[in-house]
């Protein structure tokens, strides 16, 4: 049951593992985000090298100036937020097919939400945090990506979400639809949208459902709109249990009473949280392998990116 996945398109911040980049001449060990490279096709970037200002460099800080955003550097005074958005904004250009971005958390250039930032009013200075001048621009250039930080990757449901999104992405790019193709790609992807989004998955069931309204050029782009939609939204611990009965439903006939009662138990934990989705889901594919249910061995609910990124928690 191993399978062979697309691989997503993902832009790094370069001091992430691969280069030492940063200010002091270093870079940050992750061992996920290794793992992770080792899996997708890496782009890396440092807006700041590539704007000019050298390894190692005077450390720099964000400060809002009459709501302006301008980055500073700290020892000298200078400003240096036209050259890294030049930068930024020309990288941005050159790049496509973009499926997600792992960016460093904190850095003013890179952070997707916690940079620190100056504000001085009135006399008054406020700390606050805010979005990295790269990112920010990034985000402009691609709405529908995935963004995350090497920090909220180590969150197990923030990891679950972004690897999920990144792979589905990949995955609908890689493909060139015939109708048949379509509706069998949905069918595999059903109760996976089902854990993101129960009324997209609607949504897009009603469009495969009845192909002959638009040309297929139109409705495979309609498709992967909902699709990248639905995958955007988080999936939660609920929506996860409701898609595991679903699925039980499906296998409960083929199982004798020791093991329903079995399975109840298990699924009750997973609800409790005290059972990983990693292991609930194995026990689905070692039930699905062992019955030769085909149905159940096609969803991608059980196989949503490569087995080497799953973990516990
Ligand atoms: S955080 Fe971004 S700008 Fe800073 S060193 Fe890393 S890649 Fe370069």
């Amino acid at each position: 049951m191993r399978e062979i996945f697309a691989r997503p398109k993902v832009v790094f911040s370069a001091c992430l593992n691969f280069e030492p980049v940063r200010y002091n001449g270093q870079m940050v060990k992750d061992e996920f985000c290794e793992k992770l490279s080792k899996c997708v096709e890496v782009v890396k970037v440092c807006p700041e090298v590539g704007a000019g200002l050298g390894v190692p460099r005077p450390a720099i800080k964000i400060f809002f100036q009459n709501s302006e955003k301008r980055v500073i550097q700290v020892n000298t005074g200078q400003d240096v937020t036209d050259s890294i958005k030049k930068f930024s904004e020309s990288f941005l250009d050159r790049i496509e097919g973009i499926d997600g971005f792992v960016l460093k958390k904190k850095s003013p250039s890179c952070a997707i939400s916690d940079a620190v930032a100056y504000k001085t009013s009135r006399g008054e200075k406020t700390v606050l945090k805010t979005i990295g001048i790269f990112t920010e621009l990034a985000t402009e250039k691609f709405p529908n990506s995935a963004f995350t930080d090497e920090g909220r990757l180590k969150n197990y449901w923030i990891r679950e979400h972004f690897l999920t999104r990144i792979f589905s992405s990949a995955d609908l790019k890689s493909r060139s639809f015939n109708k048949p193709e379509l509706v069998q790609f949905h069918e595999s992807y059903k109760y996976l949208l089902m854990a993101h989004s129960p009324s997209l998955l609607r949504q897009l069931g009603k469009l495969v459902s009845n192909l002959k309204v638009a040309p297929m050029k139109e409705i495979v782009s309609l498709y992967s709109e909902l699709f990248n939609k639905a995958f955007s939204v988080k999936p939660t611990l609920g929506k996860h249990y409701n898609v595991l009965q679903h699925l039980y439903s499906h296998l409960k006939e083929k199982l004798g009473e020791k093991e329903r009662e079995n399975m109840s138990r298990l699924l009750e934990e997973f609800s409790r949280g005290k059972i990983s989705l990693k292991t609930i889901r194995e026990i689905f594919r070692v039930y699905a392998l062992n019955f030769e249910d085909n149905y159940l061995l096609n969803q991608k609910y059980l196989n949503p990116y490569p087995r080497e990124l799953e973990s516990e928690k």
